[in-house]
């Protein structure tokens, strides 16, 4: 068997269709159902004829993850738990644009995806690295997030005929074909990678995943529309710059110095600020796009006043905006957020020095939002049941 079906290239497909002798619109229709209708199965396929969908399903698997829990917060922020083919447990969070408060529904959702089972990179506060890092997820495993969130609104909405919220770990996806959704009614228009995992030690099969994402074709999501968070891993930020789409970058700065941001961040001894600073203004002068710093506020390591100046230098070298996040605490860590007085003062001295900032109130915070911490949950609890 090769890889998952939406693991291969539209160029791989095409290449074996016309080796199997299939007229082009064949593979249209194909990805039409891959992509814009989330198929979960061969037989919803049913304007291709039995003999190709026989002939695809020797050759490819095609699966998506499977929920296990879903976690919805009062501000309408949800969190879903899947399982991948061989049992490993993923992460994704939906986050509408405007929050259902007063009971109006938000139709913009950006969702954070993941893009490994743990993280090897074991950033002192974070608990995607706290059980290590089992493997990279394949190209299929990054998108499929995005089908699965949609292919589960679809159901939720009434259009499907299996019941969505499956907690046992059972199929969560229905058995019946779903409507093709019109471009206009897609779940997902924003996506941050901001996951479990370091995207860029996994660049490949997540740049792989992304031009899927975002071809007319597959996704349909604008470039722009797409944001990858890293650690820091300079190589790759350089390629990102290099790379003719125009996704967007965030950086995990959470120190200005490197005094401060090597005792939480391992990656900086690698790459320290130096040479962080000159990979993001390679990306910023090839793509003429604005960085994002985010910048965790966590009391008594990185909130104190003496750190918003070279923040603030540092923001305005790169011409970057500031997301300062308050801290989410994380069970068996030792780190707290700041007080909101702390955080707002902070927030604060930086725009004062004429950079723009904006202190995030955390959304989802009561559902375990910030990455790994569902997933290190469910794990540890199996663990215990076993
Ligand atoms: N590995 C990448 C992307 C995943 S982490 C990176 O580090 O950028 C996504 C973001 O969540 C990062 O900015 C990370 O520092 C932040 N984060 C991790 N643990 C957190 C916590 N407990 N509270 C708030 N943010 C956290
Ligand atoms: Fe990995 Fe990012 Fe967490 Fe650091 S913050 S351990 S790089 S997921």
């Amino acid at each position: 068997m090769l890889p998952d079906i939406r693991s291969q290239t539209r160029e791989s497909l095409a290449d074996k269709f016309a080796a199997w002798g299939q007229p082009a619109y064949r593979l249209e229709q194909l990805l039409g159902w891959l992509y814009p209708r989330r198929a979960a199965s061969w037989d919803e396929m049913k304007n291709l004829p039995k003999a190709l969908r026989d002939r695809l399903a020797e050759a490819y698997p095609i699966t998506l993850p499977q929920l296990v829990v879903k976690q919805g917060a009062r501000d309408a922020t949800q969190k879903f738990l899947w399982r991948l083919a061989d049992g490993a447990l993923i992460e994704s969070v939906l986050i509408p644009a405007n929050p259902a408060l007063y009971g109006e529904a938000s139709d913009r959702h950006t969702l954070c995806i993941s893009t490994q089972v743990g993280c090897a990179y074991g950033c002192r506060f974070c608990a995607s690295g706290l059980d290590g890092w089992k493997r990279n997820l394949l190209p299929h495993e990054i998108s499929g997030q995005v089908l699965a969130v949609e292919r589960w609104n679809d159901l939720a909405a009434g259009h499907g005929t299996e019941d969505a919220g499956s907690a046992s770990g059972g199929p969560a996806v229905p058995r019946s074909p779903l409507p093709a959704p019109r471009s206009a009614e897609r779940l997902v228009n924003n996506i941050v990678v901001m996951g479990m995992g370091e995207p860029m030690a996994n660049y490949d099969n997540l740049m792989s995943a992304l031009r899927t994402l975002n071809a007319s074709w597959g996704g349909g999501i604008g470039a722009r529309k797409i944001t990858i968070s890293t650690s820091g891993v300079v190589p790759r930020i350089r390629d990102l710059g290099d790379d003719p789409l125009q996704f967007r970058l965030a950086i995990s700065l959470h120190g200005a110095t490197d005094e401060v941001r090597e005792k939480i961040m391992p990656i900086n001894r690698k790459y320290p600020l130096k040479e962080l600073t000159a990979a993001c203004e390679h990306y910023v002068e090839r793509k003429g796009k604005m960085i994002t710093l985010e910048y965790i506020l966590i009391a008594g390591v990185n909130d104190a006043k003496d750190q918003t100046g070279p923040l603030a230098a540092l923001a305005r070298r790169l011409h970057a905006k500031v997301n300062l996040i308050p801290y989410n605490t994380v069970e068996g860590l030792p780190w707290a957020r700041p007080t909101e007085d702390v955080c707002e003062a902070f927030a604060a001295s930086v725009q004062k020095e004429g950079v723009t900032a904006t202190l995030r109130r955390e959304k989802g915070h009561d559902i375990d939002a910030a990455c790994g911490q569902l997933r290190l949950k469910t794990e540890r609890s199996e663990g215990q049941a076993i």
